[in-house]
């Protein structure tokens, strides 16, 4: 069984820094958990702790139904893949794939058998005789992966493992990623700061921020349900739009005041937020969810709002526009790329009114 569950972990390094404050999640057997956000949110501590390389300084790690806390990290029968990809500089390919089986005390022809089969998997059998420093970035990263599968073991680890491939050659790594964790049907971990690669390939998300865990879900239930401000703006790029507003009520209908909109709460949705009237809100919209006049999909309810448009980014497949709103409040929208926006211009965006966040403002958390 390698499911694994972390039961109120907290790490209190020695200078008395908390890196990670109760833990509490479960993978199940064979998922591929991805552990995402800023830098030094505890992603790599968790990850360490759970690897048996740092100590846990309160709460419990299991993996399967053993309680690993006391249990060494080479008896754990996991598999690390680092960034760095901690190759031996002076060992071949081979050899570096081999080097754990024979410690571990394996014949030479199973050794053989396995890392072939591994190197088959990768394909990267032509590359078993040269060493780490004659072969490109992509196919050190491959190499690496190779190293960690030919143990068979029950939880691989990887801990940024794509950071050093430039954008193309992470798009395919991530595949093959996704790829492979089908093929072995292992329980992966999976750290990253990085939430592309936390959406594309994580089974489920666990978000955290300064050592704790905001949520922890699909990737589609964080992005279209996130649990508050930090979780609705790190999962999505460009980020969600915040605006700080009321919920109001005027003769029988809601809206959102913000210094300088009106927006009006759909009928549906009214009865979800009539107990926050009066309410000090932040309004939150995602990019995408803002759009030209010429271009508006069906099933939308457009709100139009009055923006100068400060930049333009074309990327091709859609245009990144930035605006200024006339209270000097700055929004981003993800619009179709044979818009008509030029910078310096006065433009109406439209607001698609199914699609928004209210959060408490002061906790914080989706309402
Ligand atoms: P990154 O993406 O930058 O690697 P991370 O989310 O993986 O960040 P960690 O490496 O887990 O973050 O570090 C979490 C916090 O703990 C950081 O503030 C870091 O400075 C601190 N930290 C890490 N190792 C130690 C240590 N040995 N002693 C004291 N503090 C540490």
């Amino acid at each position: 069984m390698a499911r694994v569950c972390f039961e109120q972990v907290t790490k209190q390094y020695e200078n008395g820094f908390v890196a990670v404050k109760n833990l509490n999640f479960e993978v199940a057997e064979g998922e591929f958990l991805v552990l995402v956000g800023p830098s030094g949110c505890g992603k790599t501590t968790s990850l360490r702790m759970l690897a048996g390389l740092e100590s846990v300084s309160s709460g419990n790690i299991y993996i399967g139904d053993r309680n690993v806390n006391n249990i060494s990290s080479k008896d754990r029968n996991i598999a690390m893949v680092f960034q760095s990809y901690a190759l031996y500089p002076h060992m071949s390919v081979f050899d570096n794939m081999a080097f754990s089986l024979e410690l571990q005390g394996y014949s030479r022809a199973e050794t053989k058998e396995r890392v072939q089969a591994a190197a088959q998997q990768l394909g990267i059998e032509q590359l078993l005789d040269r060493k780490p420093k004659q072969l490109s970035g992509g196919q050190r990263q491959r190499v690496a992966v190779g190293r960690a599968i030919v143990r068979k073991p029950t939880v691989f680890l990887m801990d940024e493992p794509l950071s050093n491939l430039d954008a193309k050659l992470r798009t395919q790594a991530r595949v093959e990623l996704s790829k492979l964790h089908k093929d072995l049907a292992t329980t992966f971990i999976y750290v990253t700061h990085d939430q592309v690669e936390a959406m594309t390939m994580g089974t489920r998300i666990a978000v955290l921020n300064q050592g704790i865990l905001q949520q922890i879900d699909t990737p589609q239930n964080l992005y279209e349900n996130p649990a508050n401000i930090f979780v609705a703006g790190f999962m999505g790029s460009p980020a969600m739009n915040f605006l700080t507003g009321t919920i109001q009520q005027e003769e029988d209908n809601l809206y959102v005041q913000t210094k300088s909109l009106k927006l009006p709460i759909p009928l549906e949705q009214q009865a979800r937020y009539k107990e926050y009237i009066g309410k000090e809100i932040t309004f939150g919209i995602r990019p995408e969810n803002i759009y030209s006049e010429e271009f508006l999909p069906p099933k939308t309810e457009p709100f139009p709002v009055k923006a100068e448009v400060t930049v333009v980014e074309m990327m091709g497949h859609e245009a990144i526009v930035y605006c200024t709103l006339a209270d000097g409040q700055e929004l981003v929208a993800r619009v179709d790329p044979r818009s008509h926006f030029n910078p310096k211009e006065t433009v109406t965006l439209l607001f698609d009114l199914n699609r928004f966040h209210l959060f408490d403002r002061e906790q914080e958390h989706q309402l």
